[in-house]
């Protein structure tokens, strides 16, 4: 259920991407930009109805729709144990819905779809060390495509591009462990980056980063054509990078908005226990 009193998403589902004028008539009706401008477009990330309990009994999803543009980026705000969590995981299928669904791209999250759905949903977990593993930072970026087949230079290519992405390809021969924490992070993305997701997916991005590795990666994140979901309790930090926000209370989604307004709703925020750091005006930001 959504909060009457929350904001709503007003226009933030942009269109397809703007496709360049013909200078021949289309032949295809499929291929003419008119006719793919009148087709609703089809969510990067479509959560419907979804309900999740634990084996104890425990409701960690009591009902939650969100549907996510290509190239939104979006905040999940919430309290310690709102369900989080166990929605991200539904995303790539570790955890199977058992009441509704979810589509990444207009593709269902099922076994049969689930090397695709991995590949598409790319999950940066909060502790970068979850995700290195190997004794150089070039072999962890390679490790997914290696692993999907791609090889030689073709292999090269693609971690230069993730590691160039994040800034980070100086360190190709590093060792992961010898890098700082916000280095590691940046590499933590490059590893999900390198299978070339539509969807990327970051818990808590900033935990632990001092201001100057906070800096860059924002810098990172905002600078790539993704689609953006980002699990957050660093309220400016959703403010600076996500145009809107949700809020996940008790499994359910109760306000969904522009970032701006909903952090400008203090009795909004205090009714999730969420707060804004002293003298943080988000309507200065
Ligand atoms: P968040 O990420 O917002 O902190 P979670 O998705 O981790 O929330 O948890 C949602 C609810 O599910 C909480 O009540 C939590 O205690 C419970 N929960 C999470 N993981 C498990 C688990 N493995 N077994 C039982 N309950 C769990």
């Amino acid at each position: 259920m959504t909060d009457p009193a929350a904001p709503t998403i007003a226009g933030s589902t942009p269109g397809p991407a703007a496709t360049p004028a013909a200078a021949e008539p289309a032949l295809d009706p499929a291929a003419d930009p008119a006719v793919l401008a009148s087709e609703p477009a089809i969510p990067a990330v479509s959560v419907q109805g979804l309900q999740f309990a634990y084996p104890d009994g425990r409701v960690a999803l009591a009902g939650v729709d969100l549907s996510v543009a290509r190239g939104e980026r979006v905040a999940i705000l919430g309290p310690n144990g709102a369900g989080k969590s166990t929605l991200v995981l539904h995303l790539n299928g570790i955890h199977r819905p058992q009441q509704g669904a979810v589509a990444i791209g207009g593709t269902a999250v099922a076994p049969a779809n689930l090397p695709d759905i991995r590949r598409r949903v790319g999950i940066v977990f909060q502790d970068p060390d979850d995700q290195l593993f190997m004794s150089t930072v070039r072999d962890d970026v390679a490790f997914g495509p290696a692993h999907a087949g791609l090889k030689g230079a073709d292999l090269d290519a693609r971690v230069d591009a993730a590691l160039e992405a994040v800034g980070m390809a100086a360190q190709r021969g590093s060792t992961p462990h010898h890098l700082s924490f916000g280095q590691r992070r940046r590499v933590a993305i490059a590893t999900v980056l390198a299978s070339r997701p539509d969807v990327l997916v970051l818990d808590e991005p900033t935990a632990n980063l001092d201001p100057a590795a906070r800096r860059e990666l924002t810098d990172v994140l905002a600078g790539l054509d993704i689609t953006l979901l980002v699990v957050t309790h660093d309220l400016p930090y959703a403010l600076e990078l996500c145009p809107r926000a949700v809020i996940l209370d008790e499994g359910r989604i109760t306000a969904d908005g522009p970032t701006a307004e909903i952090l400008g709703d203090t009795d909004l925020l205090a009714a999730h226990r969420l707060y804004l750091p002293k003298g943080f005006d988000p309507a200065q930001a």
